[in-house]
This record gives C-alpha cells, sequence and structure tokens, in this order.
C-alpha cells in the first residue's frame, strides 16, 4: 500500500513536498484552508515583489534623463495596481492547483487539525473528514507579529498584510522594523512617491548583515530623503484623525499619514491540537526539527515558517522537497542534508542586495582565514550600458584552496546574480571555475569572475 501522506498547509513547503512526494509514489492528501500558494503567494513574496517591481519602474523613469530620454514622471494607478497584483496572484495559484490535480494529491480546501497521531480532522465546509496518516507535515506558515501597543486598524496602522496596495498612497509612511521586511517596504513606498520615516532599533539598518551592505543601502535612502531614527524603539502608536503618530523609547516621535509594523512573525501552531500527536512547540510557538525536518513524533514533520529556520519562501521549497525524500524512505548516505548556512538570500531595494555564504564579518569572528576579494559595477560594461552602475560584488574564498565560501553582491539584478555562487558554495567550486568560465560580454556576470580573479 502506498505511503499515506498528510500535508497541513499548502504554502511553498506544503506544495513542494506533496508534488514530490506524489512524483515518488505517496498517497498526498493536501489540507489547505485558504488559497494554495500560500501566504508567500497571498501576502509575502509575490504581492511585495510585485509592488517593488512597479516602484522600479517609476524610480526607472525618473532616471530617464541619464538614458538619453525626455524626463518622465509616471503616476501611481492604484486600481490598475491592484488589478496587477491580483492577475499575478490568481495565475500562480491556478497553475498550482493544476499541478498538485496533474499529480493525483487530493485537496481539502478547510482547516486541518491534529485529532491523534496518525489521525488528522479536515473541517471542510463544515462537515468533518478524518484522514488516516502515515506520514503527516506541519506547513502551516506564520502571520505578522502584532505588540501589545499597537492598535492596527486596517487604515492607517497597517501590517504587511494591508499594504497590497494599502486604501490609499500614504503622504507620509512610518515604518516601524529596519529587517528585510521592513526596508523593502521603506524603498516601495519611497519609489512610489510617498516620504518615509524608518524606526531602527539599532545603529545600523538590517543588523545582520554586512555593514558594508547595509552602509550602501542607508546611503540611498537618505539620499531619498528618508529620515532614520537609529537606536530608537518604537513603543506605541497613537492616531488622531488623518494623522499617526508612534512615539519612541528615547523620546522621539514619528509622525506620519501612515504607520506600517514590520517587525517579524509568529508561527501558525496554537490551533492545530499538536497536543493530540504529542508534538512538541518550543517557548515562541514553533515546532525544533532535526535535519530531517523531524519534530520530536518520528512520522510528524515540520517545514517552512513553523520550524523556525530561516523564515524563507526557498528554503520552505527545499524543507520540503527533503520531507517527501525521507518520508519515501530515499534518505541515504549520498543524500545531501539541507544546509541553511549556504542559502542565498536576496533584499529587493534599490540597490538590490543579496548574499550567501560565509559572510566576511563572520570569517573574522570565527578567526577563520579567508580571501576578499571585490569589484565595483562601476568598471562592468553593461552596468554603464543600463545606466545603474551602483554597487559591487565581494567574494570570499579559501585561500588555501580556493573554494568560493560566500559573496555578496550590491546592485542591480543582485537577486539573480547571486544564484551563479550559490551554485559556486553549494558544489564547492573554486574561485577559478568561475573565471574561466565563458561568459556573455557585455553582462553583469563578468564582475562576478573579474572578483573571483
Ligand atoms: C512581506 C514579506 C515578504 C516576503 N518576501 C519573501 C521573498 O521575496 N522571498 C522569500 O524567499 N521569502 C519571502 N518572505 C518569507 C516567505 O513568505 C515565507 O518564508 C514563506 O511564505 C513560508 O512558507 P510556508 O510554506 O512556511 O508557509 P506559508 O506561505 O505561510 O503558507 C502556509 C499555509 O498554511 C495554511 N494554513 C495554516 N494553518 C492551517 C490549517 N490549520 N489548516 C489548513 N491550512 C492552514 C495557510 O492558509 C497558508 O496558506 C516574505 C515574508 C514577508 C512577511
Amino acid at each position: 500500500m502506498a505511503v499515506r501522506f498528510v500535508i497541513i498547509g499548502g504554502g511553498p513547503a506544503g506544495v513542494q513536498a506533496a508534488t514530490h512526494a506524489a512524483r515518488l509514489g505517496a498517497d498526498v492528501t493536501m489540507i489547505e484552508r485558504d488559497l494554495v500558494g500560500g501566504a508567500a503567494n497571498l501576502w509575502d513574496c509575490i504581492p511585495s515583489k510585485a509592488m517593488i517591481a512597479t516602484g522600479g519602474v517609476m524610480s526607472a523613469s525618473r532616471r530617464a534623463h541619464a538614458m538619453g530620454l525626455r524626463p518622465i514622471d509616471p503616476a501611481l494607478d492604484f486600481d490598475s495596481l491592484h488589478q496587477r497584483i491580483n492577475d499575478i496572484q490568481s495565475g500562480l495559484t491556478e497553475s498550482l492547483v493544476e499541478l498538485l490535480d496533474s499529480q493525483g494529491v487530493r485537496l481539502l480546501a478547510g482547516t486541518g487539525t491534529f485529532k491523534g497521531a496518525h489521525e488528522v480532522v479536515a473541517d471542510v465546509e463544515g462537515k468533518t473528514l478524518e484522514v488516516e496518516a502515515d506520514a503527516v507535515l506541519v506547513s502551516t506558515g506564520s502571520r505578522p507579529r502584532i505588540p501589545e501597543w499597537a492598535d492596527v486598524d486596517g487604515e492607517r496602522v497597517l501590517t504587511t498584510r494591508q499594504a497590497y496596495p494599502p486604501p490609499e498612497l500614504p503622504s507620509h509612511l512610518v515604518v516601524i522594523g529596519s529587517g528585510v521586511t521592513g526596508v523593502e517596504f521603506v524603498h516601495m513606498f519611497s519609489s512610489f512617491g510617498s516620504d518615509v520615516t524608518l524606526i531602527v532599533s539599532r545603529q545600523q539598518v538590517l543588523p545582520q548583515k554586512d555593514p558594508e551592505v547595509a552602509a550602501v543601502l542607508e546611503d540611498n535612502f537618505l539620499k531619498r530623503g528618508v529620515r532614520l531614527f537609529k537606536g530608537a524603539r518604537a513603543v506605541g502608536i497613537v492616531r488622531e484623525g488623518d494623522e499617526v503618530t508612534v512615539n519612541c523609547d528615547d523620546g522621539r516621535a514619528g509622525r506620519g499619514s501612515h504607520a506600517l509594523l514590520a517587525i517579524g512573525s509568529i508561527p501558525n501552531t496554537e490551533e492545530l491540537g499538536l497536543e493530540a500527536a504529542g508534538v512538541q512547540v518550543d517557548a515562541g510557538g514553533y515546532v525544533p526539527i532535526n535535519q530531517h525536518c523531524q519534530s520530536n513524533v518520528g512520522h510528524v514533520y515540520a517545514a517552512g515558517d513553523v520550524s523556525g529556520r530561516l523564515p524563507l519562501a526557498s528554503v520552505a521549497f527545499m524543507q520540503g522537497r527533503k520531507v517527501a525524500e525521507h518520508v519515501m524512505g530515499l534518505h541515504t548516505r549520498e543524500h545531501r542534508h539541507l544546509d541553511y548556512d549556504k542559502a542565498a538570500s536576496a533584499i529587493f531595494t534599490e540597490p538590490e542586495i543579496a548574499d550567501v555564504g560565509l559572510a566576511e564579518a563572520d570569517a573574522f569572528a570565527i578567526g577563520r582565514k579567508i580571501r576578499v576579494t571585490k569589484v565595483p559595477f562601476a568598471v562592468n560594461a553593461r552596468a554603464l550600458i543600463d545606466g545603474d552602475a551602483r554597487g559591487f560584488v565581494k567574494i570570499v574564498s579559501d585561500p588555501a584552496t580556493g573554494v568560493v565560501l560566500g559573496g555578496s553582491i550590491v546592485g542591480h539584478g543582485a537577486s539573480e546574480l547571486i544564484s551563479v555562487l550559490a551554485l559556486a558554495v553549494t558544489a564547492n567550486l573554486k574561485v577559478t571555475d568561475i573565471v574561466e568560465s565563458l561568459l556573455v560580454h557585455p553582462a553583469l556576470a563578468e564582475a562576478l569572475a573579474d572578483a573571483a580573479e
């Protein structure tokens, strides 16, 4: 009899696990209470990048004179922007549903909860269906964290989920939180023409990132007139009529027309009945996992944001894939473990920021000898042709072997270019492998070969 695999939550982790396991011969049931594609498609990755792409066209138009054009000043059309986001989302959802269907995955549109270690209940349109499982994946994702001092009203005090697009274009947006999500929203709304204030709890935006990389972004924000409140923690939001004031612990106050919370997320695990299956969660509500994404109960897996590892759709996809292989017993000695330290990530600001593997600062912190080489895009022909030569490529390698250990890219196209370094890091390629690749000319990727030299 085929392995009965039940998946609760149809975001990136769930969809990837379902299609891969079905391909490998499992009998797969997926329970999704909202839309297949998950928060990634509905609220997070897709709408945010769609809005950033629109903002990118607006800011490129403002630089039209640099491309030999007369200045253009496009205005935002909220209705067509909304339509554009809906079209992209529904197109992606439809193709995922078709994919699941073509693989024979049974899709139950409802809420899933555990009844026992091997029994999952799906609440579908008021009817209760009980599904027996040999293996279960919890891939229920996460939702924005709302602190007790914030009264979110969906009008002027918003979470990221209410900003696609917001009810009206903010004349002045106060963004709380300067991690990846916060800086992307600063970039998005300042491209649209809103004034923006960013509350930065530390002394640097993107506190987890290489200071040199963060400095380029801060510089860009300041040039655009973004106000940075560094070293300030938001402690309260007051709305008076059309004005919103974000009060900080150091006495400063950020005043604007709207405030947006971007201070992290919390896992969707409270209402799953995990205790019925004996599955433990940690103090933050995440399901702790081992290298195979197994929870403390061997046949119950967790993947994606609920696992408390890197909260990225790309990581969720790969975890889902590894879960499917483990469920189907394909885990062998040769099997490649998921190495979270080798995950590439990107920040879709202007310039874009992307990195992978070992960072220069982390190497120094652990006393590891490294070779760091850096090339600015200002000497790259394609960057000059494209009219955007901001930023640089930095490659970190092992001085003894030449193996690529990591790298950072700041600049136009960084989110695509980082794939080359991600491949190099995953496959233990050497800098000479990059240098000796016959690349296209003129291409931004040539900056990688120059940095690898
Ligand atoms: C603003 C923003 C932008 C982002 N941009 C990017 C990006 O550009 N690139 C990137 O890699 N990552 C990005 N992320 C992170 C990314 O969105 C998440 O890491 C990813 O969505 C996690 O996928 P998941 O499979 O864990 O769950 P989700 O995408 O959260 O999906 C979980 C699904 O489970 C369903 N569900 C929950 N409970 C139940 C239940 N009891 N029964 C049935 N169904 C249930 C939900 O309806 C949902 O559809 C972004 C995050 C945010 C907040």
